[in-house]
């Protein structure tokens, strides 16, 4: 299945090209030409492992990759690193059920993707005898900063660098981050927010000076941010497992639709669900939830993508995004491929700070719906939802369980709905504790942790008993403007 640019439709590439590469040079993201679909039945895909599932999916895509390099990759990748042999567990919450993508490394659901991207883009190199050292530009909203250099610290060939928004992220966020150990890895700090660090990150990578004296000195950018088709695919696995799961329990039968509703930023997670309906799994709505950072919700509801508001920092910060770089591949979609028109939009984007699309391209998103939850509707779902039935969300997911409760209230469809549940609570402890009105009386991590296991019951993860002595390697802060020479200095010396 070869890749093509939603900028060019003459950029065209093979899968490994596309991973090794990240971004297309021409500012555009790769897209599949078509989409595969599912060539088993149901019966048959709902008797596979995580694995098998994961390599059913991916080799649809990766048909450049021969079989044992496949699976050399998926074996790496879900293994024991995952607390949960089931990878992406199905649990019951009340009356509606909950996939729990944060039972990796890093406890979120970057995990799922970010553990297996480094085994594709070493594959990738090899196959396309690249000599050049990979070097990982990432902008962070919190969460990928951590499970992409989890995934990359000491991979031969590979250096990583991540930039993370100084204020925002949360404490535990930004300990895991500082604390990261690997001769490869880099962590910085930008005086800006995530919009601003992304922007800048995409600036690098189409900045054909910075680019040339890379390659001269033997090395090649890439992303590890979902902006990289090797982030999106592993992702498309684990809304076919869920569905495969809900037919298992018996809550739908199989051909069924089931809808998921998703706590969206960049607009990779809920796309990965997209492709995967595409594919052929039978899903109804794909439901957009947002925080403060509503800028998908009014899209959804006027045809309008308008940036020109105020960033607002809120409890749920890997969803403070207001250039949802991902919803480039769902516009291109939608817009039946036309890149005239997509590279319309996106320069409007870029001199306006919005575009307004064509009610022919709007029915197009009939596959998605959306709401959003308020940073006060936020914290008393959590509260509301332990009180009913004892299960503790972080605040991303809490997000997408009101957002739920607000479609259901406003459609009337109860068609059986899967919640992504995007973090493990351990990583937003004060946030989570002070929604169940809990918070200790001095408020440090330890202490948080400690509280949060009392009310919780749930065990504490690996990665945080980790953060405990963990000491800090990474210090360095710089305005967005200093991002460029950073990078130049890490790499270049
Ligand atoms: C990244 C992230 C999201 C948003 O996912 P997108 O793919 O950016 O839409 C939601 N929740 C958590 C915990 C995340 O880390």
């Amino acid at each position: 299945m070869d890749f093509k640019s939603t900028r060019d439709e003459n950029n065209i590439v093979s899968p490994s090209m596309a991973i090794l590469q990240g971004l297309a040079a021409d500012g555009g993201l790769f897209v599949p030409v078509s989409f595969p679909k599912l060539e088993k039945d149901l019966g048959t895909l709902g008797k596979m492992s995580y694995q098998e599932l994961a390599y059913e999916i991916m080799s649809a895509y990766l048909d450049d990759f021969t079989d044992e390099d496949l699976w050399a990759c998926i074996n790496g990748a879900y293994d024991e690193k995952f607390d949960d042999p089931k990878m992406a567990p199905v649990v019951e919450v009340g009356n509606v059920d909950h996939m729990e993508l944060f039972h990796g490394k890093t406890i979120a659901f970057k995990d799922m993707a970010l553990s297996i991207l480094p085994y594709l883009m070493k594959t990738s190199a090899v196959m396309n005898k690249s000599d050049k050292d990979i070097v990982i530009l990432t902008a962070t909203s919190g969460d990928t900063g951590k499970a992409a250099m989890a995934g990359f610290a000491d991979v031969p060939g590979t250096s990583i660098i991540v930039f993370y928004p100084k204020n925002g992220v949360s404490s535990i966020q930004e300990r895991q981050m500082v604390t990261q150990s690997g001769e490869n890895t880099h962590v910085v700090a930008i005086e800006g927010n995530f919009d601003s660090a992304q922007t800048k990150v995409k600036e690098l990578f189409n900045d054909k000076a910075l680019r040339k004296e890379m390659d001269q000195n033997g090395f090649q950018f890439s992303s590890a941010n979902s902006m990289n088709i090797g982030r999106l695919l592993p992702q498309v696995v684990y809304y076919a497992w869920a569905y495969l799961r809900e037919v298992e329990k018996g809550k739908v039968l199989a051909g069924e639709t089931i809808n998921f509703c998703v706590p969206t930023g960049n607009f990779g997670d809920i796309l990965a669900g997209y492709y995967a309906k595409k594919m052929g799994v039978p899903i109804g709505k794909l439901i957009c939830a947002s925080n403060d950072n509503r800028v998908l919700y009014d899209f959804f509801r006027t045809g309008t993508y308008d940036r020109n508001r105020d960033f607002v920092l809120t409890i749920s910060p890997s969803m403070d995004i207001l250039i949802s770089s991902n919803f480039e591949r769902m516009l291109y979609h939608a817009a039946d491929g036309n890149t005239e028109e997509l590279k319309k939009l996106m320069g409007s984007l870029e001199s306006e700070g919005s575009y307004t699309v064509t009610p022919e391209v709007m029915v197009n998103f009939s596959d998605f719906a959306a709401e959003y939850a308020t940073e006060e509707e936020t914290m008393d779902q959590i509260r509301k939802v332990f009180e009913e039935t004892g299960y503790v969300m972080d605040p991303h997911t809490a997000v997408a369980s009101r957002s739920y409760d607000k479609y259901v209230e406003r459609t009337g469809d109860r068609s059986p709905c899967v919640i992504v549940s995007t973090a493990s609570p351990y990583k937003f402890p004060e946030a989570v504790l002070k929604a169940l009105g809990r918070l200790p009386e001095d408020i440090t991590d330890d202490s948080l942790i400690d509280k949060l296991n009392a009310v919780s019951k749930v065990l504490i993860p690996r990665a945080i008993h980790e953060l405990k002595d963990a000491p800090v390697r990474h210090d360095r802060v710089v305005p967005v403007d200093g991002m460029k020479e950073i990078v130049r200095n890490i790499i270049l010396g």
